[in-house]
């Protein structure tokens, strides 16, 4: 019997139009996971939230299923983390292959301290059922199923939507409007706005299928793989032996005909018999036996409206911006959207910030954006890269991967991290260049509590602000209280905890006294922190400021401007690459090369000519030896 989730059916709604004279505080289009993690977040801060959304169930099929540490953080805070974790299969890392020959092994970073895995694999369908069953308990969120808005009219100060519902044409009148309503966002529509950016060229046919084998939960690639040569192949294991394949088509293969569940089948079976004959302990036997559940067709696009805030409409995850599915940023950075958005918009409609603070809200999550993209844009060259040159170094470097493992960083998927707001008109300027910097998003770690309880940074603050204090004496609390009862002064719906790692002071009844759990000065060190400094963060986890407790108290005011949205956006420390020089070098030769490959007329005589000149520069004796070592490379 086929384990493949079929999501639960809902009664269309009834809603009724807002009486004249009145209006929703918020209204939420969209109950995919973005507009519903907007929903609790909005109704954690105590607001009343309406969703609006089309379908009568939650999606059905293959989108996102590999949901990133960070995700795992937010659902936490959301008060979902507990359901999806026990749900969903954790994972740390996983292998590429060229042809039959491995070419990389990459773990993503795991240490000791971790409270959460880098990555679990669930389907979105159960993830947003989850979502949906923690939206439903919560009576200050109300979800309206097949009630898609269909007409849009937006003032300065309010937003009418026309919604059809099962009892006929409604209007919905809302103070703000959240438009949660993705990729191809009606909403956006509606208002005129369009997406910004590139769209890339290849095309994969996703499939999930039904399979039961011992392969582990990692990520597993296979370029040119002799089982469906010339394509890409990726494999993710999902729980109950449900396995996600996506595969690259070639430039002429006929879409159409290769969408078909006769050819689907034909390219899944023949990389499965394949699978059974290289992978010890499988057999041709089980490879057989498997069942199609669900297939559809991706092409990835890096597109972005260019502001995400129109008068009291609000444009969130992939109504705002679509990231190619390489590196797993879409919904994953969609959470940091709605992580964002929930205590910023709380506070504007709480009349506690002026709308200037939703404008931080959408230049940080733009910059976030580009973040991806610039991170999930490499990765796209290597899996569907778009053009001759592209492709020719990408099977290049491949090649080359096999025997010189300095060039297997070129391919490494580059897995979704959370994005930085160092740039931030939220963020407090700050002389630290190393270390934790204003603007990054903070690493949860595990910590014991004076009471011997394990606990970790995150789970104490919960989703309000935290103020950590590293080994301090009794003499900085008075400023460490100073900036507890600023931050609680200017966002009252935000609770404060004030954490004290260690030190000689003793805490009072409102503050948590805790100690690394791995009994060293772990944290401290991993944030470069001397005793006696602050670290301020958000409720959404990005620190808000760092420094010495008297200066940060000192600089109250300032710290008060920025949480109401003034303030003029800081230069931001640039983020020191994780390449080292060499690697780099690496990176930039292959986008230089696959650039000037794709700009002539004739490949050969410009590589000919390139051999000539650069190999005089190395020498004779350097160009023989590379000549030796690459005529025997594949
Ligand atoms: C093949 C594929 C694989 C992916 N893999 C990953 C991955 O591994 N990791 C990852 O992070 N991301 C991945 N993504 C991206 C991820 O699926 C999206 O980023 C995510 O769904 C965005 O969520 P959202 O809530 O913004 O939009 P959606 O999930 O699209 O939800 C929008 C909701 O709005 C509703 N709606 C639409 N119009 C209206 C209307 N007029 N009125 C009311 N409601 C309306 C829709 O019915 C829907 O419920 C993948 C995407 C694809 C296509």
């Amino acid at each position: 019997m086929s384990t493949y989730y079929q999501p639960r059916r809902y009664a269309p709604s009834v809603v009724d139009s807002t009486p004249e004279g009145s209006s929703l505080p918020v209204v939420v289009v969209g109950a995919g996971p973005v507009g519903l993690a907007v929903a609790l977040g909005l109704a954690a801060r105590g607001l009343e939230v309406t969703v609006l959304e089309a379908d009568t169930a939650v999606s059905f099929g293959s989108r996102a299923i590999c949901i990133s540490r960070h995700s795992l953080e937010v659902a936490d805070r959301l008060g979902f983390g507990e359901a999806l974790t026990r749900r969903a299969l954790p994972w740390v890392g996983g292998r590429s292959f060229y042809g039959d020959r491995e070419v990389l092994r990459f773990q993503m970073p795991h240490d000791a301290h971790a409270v959460r895995p880098p990555m679990v694999n669930v389907s979105q369908s159960e993830l947003e059922q989850i979502i949906v069953d923690a939206a439903e308990a919560d009576p200050r969120i109300t979800l309206h199923w097949g009630a898609p808005v269909t007409g849009l009219e937006s003032y300065d100060d309010q937003v009418l939507l026309h919604v059809d519902t099962a009892a006929g044409p409604r209007t919905v009148r809302a103070d703000w409007v959240v438009a949660a309503d993705g990729g191809r966002s009606p909403l956006r529509e509606l208002a005129g706005l369009r997406l910004q950016g590139t769209s890339y060229e290849g095309r994969y046919v996703i499939a999930d299928i039904c399979w039961q084998c011992d392969l582990p939960t990692e990520r597993m690639v296979w370029f040119d793989p002799p089982s469906n040569p010339g394509s890409t192949v990726i494999m993710h294991r999902q729980p109950d032996d449900i396995w996600r394949i996506d595969y690259q088509l070639a430039p002429e293969d006929d879409a159409e005909a290769e969408t078909t569940e006769e050819a689907i089948r034909a390219r899944i079976t023949k990389h499965l018999a394949w699978l059974a004959d290289t992978v010890p302990g499988h057999d041709a036997a089980a490879a057989a036996d498997w069942t199609l559940e669900w297939h559809g067709f991706y092409k990835a696009h890096a597109l972005a409206l260019d502001d995400f805030v129109h008068d009291r409409l609000v444009f969130t995850g992939d109504a705002a911006h679509l990231v190619p599915i390489f590196g797993v940023r879409g919904l994953n950075g969609g959470f940091e959207d709605a992580d964002t958005l929930s205590w910023i918009l709380a506070a504007v409609v709480a009349g506690d910030a002026g709308p200037e603070l939703l404008d931080a809200y959408a230049r940080e999550r733009h910059a976030g954006w580009e973040q991806n993209i610039a991170n999930a844009g490499k990765s796209t060259l290597i899996m569907t890269p778009g053009s001759d040159g592209y492709r020719t170094t990408r099977d290049a470097l491949l090649g080359l991967a096999v025997d010189h493992p300095e060039f297997r960083h070129l391919i490494d998927p580059r897995q979704s991290s959370a994005t930085h707001a160092r740039s931030s008109v939220l963020t407090l300027a700050t002389a630290q260049d190393d270390g934790l910097v204003p603007g990054d998003p903070l690493e949860d770690r595990a910590v014991l509590t004076a009471a011997g309880k394990e606990s970790s940074l995150h789970d104490l603050r919960g989703a309000g602000f935290g103020v950590y204090a590293v080994a301090p004496v009794p003499a900085d609390l008075p400023a460490i209280h100073a900036i507890r009862d600023r931050l609680a002064d200017a966002l009252p719906r935000e609770h404060v905890t004030t954490v004290l790692l260690g030190g000689t002071a003793v805490a009072d009844a409102g503050e948590v006294l805790v100690t690394d759990a791995e009994g060293a000065d772990g944290t401290a060190e991993a944030w470069g922190a001397a005793p006696g400094e602050v670290v301020v963060v958000r409720p959404d986890g990005l620190v808000l400021a760092r420094g010495r407790a008297a200066a940060l108290s000192a600089a109250g005011d300032e710290l008060a401007e920025r949480l109401a949205g003034r303030g003029e956006p800081v230069a931001g420390v640039p983020v020191p690459t994780t390449l080292t020089p060499e690697q780099d070098a690496r990176e930039q030769v292959w986008l230089s090369l696959s650039d000037a490959l794709d700009a002539t007329e004739d490949r050969q005589d410009l590589l000919a000519r390139l051999a000539l000149v650069l190999g005089t520069e190395a020498g004779p004796e350097r160009l023989r030896t590379v000549l030796a070592d690459l005529v025997g490379t594949r």
